[in-house]
């Protein structure tokens, strides 16, 4: 098993475009957490040895440094730790005081995710985010200088309140501030959430254009600042790449603690109920919190085609026919031959991967090649 991923459902306030599992009501945080160590007692052997642990939410930095420290001891008490283990906390700006930094780092966190998102004040209100422009400037050297020298940061392309020259501004600041890794998405409009509601209603507009123009004013700025993009979304130099994320889009097994989390074994996905009540009550009674489908061959097949097209290790015409099978590695010379975008991807020594040009169209073009 490669890594655990802790889902932490709680925020302070809900961003306008989000659609993840998370609470607003701290008042069973406690609990919730007991549940997870029990979850974990319940699911994670004891004779593994993982190299990553992800917390991601909600908002794990909610979450004290005692906290932290407690999830961190039970796992230890089931698995270990390999000695490159990376230890990601996803956080937001507003809880980044100089002594929690300091704490998490002494606790054991190696690596700090920190949503951002943008650097202005008018994209922060936009987004309902619970951090200001300047939580957003100093947060960032704050954990630099309390030690931490693994960090990347979240930012969102593409809002009506971004002006092109707004997103150049903010990708400069991101880049030039001392991190490694950058991972950056567009604003998507979600179901059931405030976004979707206000553009139904004709109150904003999210132009996928524009998305595609700053995407683009992003590929144009990575290599001044020494960046690589080795996934869609995911940029960094000194090849930080991220160790947790890396192995989700390379196939390996992992296990998802927490409400809303998400498990795979090779064989299987698994994911816990998206409810906090009944994922502890489950939990509490070990009755069934999960729902799980056992993946096909072409549904295997058509996960390797689509991680393996977004990162830059691409795809491989040899392992197609070793992990999936002759039928399947015919299918996929036959889709390959017709496929529509051929002059968006590079082929060489029979490894795939797409152009520059042709990252942003990478879904559309995983999708021309799988096989239903
Ligand atoms: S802080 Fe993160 S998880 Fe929470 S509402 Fe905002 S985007 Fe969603």
């Amino acid at each position: 098993m490669a890594g655990i991923y802790i889902h932490i459902p709680f925020c302070k306030q809900a961003c306008t475009y989000c659609n993840f599992h998370f609470s607003t009501s701290l008042s069973r945080k406690a609990d919730l957490l007991n549940a997870i160590v029990m979850e974990m007692d319940q699911r994670v052997r004891s004779d593994e040895t993982i190299d990553s642990v992800y917390f991601g939410g909600g908002t794990p930095s909610l979450c004290s440094s005692k906290e932290i420290e407690n999830l961190l001891s039970c796992l230890k008490r089931k698995v270990s730790f390999s000695k490159e283990i990376e230890i990601t906390l996803e956080c937001n700006p507003d809880d980044l005081s100089g002594q929690y930094l300091s704490d998490i780092l002494e606790v054991g966190i190696n690596r700090l995710s920190i949503g951002v998102q943008s650097f202005y004040d008018s994209d922060l209100k936009f987004m309902n985010r619970a951090h200001n422009s300047l939580e957003a400037k100093t947060c960032i050297q704050n954990a630099l200088s309390a030690g931490f020298d693994n960090i990347t940061i979240d930012l969102i392309y593409g809002s009506p309140t971004t002006t092109n020259d707004m997103w150049l501004e903010n990708i400069q600041r991101a880049l030039g501030s001392g991190i490694h890794h950058l991972s950056s998405y567009a604003l998507t409009v979600e179901d059931k959430t405030k976004l979707n509601y206000d553009v139904k209603l004709g109150k904003v507009h999210v132009n996928e254009e524009t998305a595609a123009t700053q995407f683009d004013i992003l590929l144009a700025q990575l290599n001044l600042y020494g960046f690589e993009q080795y996934e869609i979304s995911n940029f960094c130099k000194e090849e930080k790449y991220a160790k947790h994320n890396t192995s989700y889009w390379q196939g390996n097994s992992y296990i998802g603690l927490g409400p809303a989390a998400h498990s795979y074994d090779g064989k299987k996905r698994r994911w816990n109920i998206a409810n906090n009540a009944l994922y502890m009550k489950g939990i509490r009674e070990a009755s069934i919190y999960w729902e799980e489908e056992v993946l096909t061959v072409n549904d295997r097949y058509n996960e390797y085609i689509m991680t393996g097209l977004r990162t830059k290790w691409g795809i491989k015409t040899v392992e197609i026919s070793s992990l999936f099978g002759n039928d399947v590695y015919e299918y996929f010379q036959k889709s390959f031959a017709e496929c529509a975008y051929k002059d968006k991807l590079l082929v060489s020594e029979g490894t795939i991967t797409i152009t520059e040009h042709g990252r942003f169209f990478a879904d559309a073009i995983a999708a021309s090649l799988f096989k239903i």
